[in-house]
């Protein structure tokens, strides 16, 4: 891609890889894409929004190698670490290239003295909006009273969960598996016999929109190369197994003639 961008005369300035692609959690090898960016001069960013969590968990680190190498981490605690939302923050590397990124100039607000540029200063320099909430707030709060440990078992049993349910769709005759999950997404279909293969699409659409309209359950969809797939991501900490028993029987059910 790269080689071809430049033939065609444009300059590429960064490398993005997904840690936790938002349709399947799919992650992408970092380590490499790590080296790519080094030996070309690239700035390597990667979206963590769902998977940067990962780090907390020795467990599953595994899956972010590399990213201690970003330039650039988005990553929300609000996906993986229990937060309400919103909680999301921009990681660099470097904290005054952040000032590089974004910056803005509003005279009322900003003196261009050396203030300004100090890491601590008003984050407002280098954001879109100007009034913000305290976002860091909630994960500070949670960080001094309870410490890492709390974020490290949620994510390692919401990944643990996701293995399990993958097991339980791959046991089952009348479902299938998009992929083994990275993470805690899990994507998958209901493929009843008596549906033909043409109409496993149309399924899945039906199927969603009468449990979530039903509400005892809530499920998304994707388009994946193979078809419309069923999405779930399993972060609730009270969701047990047999709720995910539950959900399977659910969709055979409303899956009937
Ligand atoms: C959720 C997600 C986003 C969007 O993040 P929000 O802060 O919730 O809007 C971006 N990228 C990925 C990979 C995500 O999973």
């Amino acid at each position: 891609a790269l080689a071809g961008a430049t033939r065609a005369g444009r300059r590429a300035i960064a490398v993005v890889a997904s840690a936790g692609s938002t349709a399947t959690g799919a992650f992408d090898p970092l380590e490499p894409v790590a080296d790519f960016a080094q030996a070309h001069g690239l700035w390597f960013h990667v979206d963590g929004a769902h998977g940067a969590a990962a780090s907390l968990s020795p467990k599953y680190r595994a899956q972010v190698k590399g990213i201690e190498r970003a330039d650039s981490v988005v990553w929300d605690a609000h996906k993986g670490l229990l937060m309400p939302a919103l909680v999301t923050a921009v990681l660099f590397r470097d904290g005054a290239r952040s000032f590089d990124a974004f910056s803005q100039e509003a005279h009322y607000l900003f003196h261009g003295d050396g203030d300004d540029a100090r890491p601590y200063s008003d984050v407002g320099l280098r954001t879109l909006e100007c009034t913000k909430e305290m976002m860091p707030l909630k994960v500070y709060a949670c960080l001094s009273v309870l410490g890492t440990r709390v974020f490290e078992e949620a994510v390692t049993a919401s990944y643990d969960q996701a293995r399990r349910f993958a097991g339980m769709l791959t046991a089952a005759p009348d479902f299938q598996l998009a992929l083994e999950p990275d993470c805690n997404i899990v994507c998958f279909r209901h493929t009843p016999a008596h549906v033909p293969p043409e109409g496993w699409d149309a399924l899945q659409v039906r199927l969603r929109e009468e449990l979530v309209s039903r509400g005892s359950f809530y499920l998304v969809q994707t388009r994946l190369p193979r078809g419309v797939y069923l999405r779930t991501t399993l972060i609730h900490p009270l969701t047990g197994d047999a709720d995910l028993e539950a959900l399977l029987d659910a969709l055979r059910r409303a899956a009937r003639p």
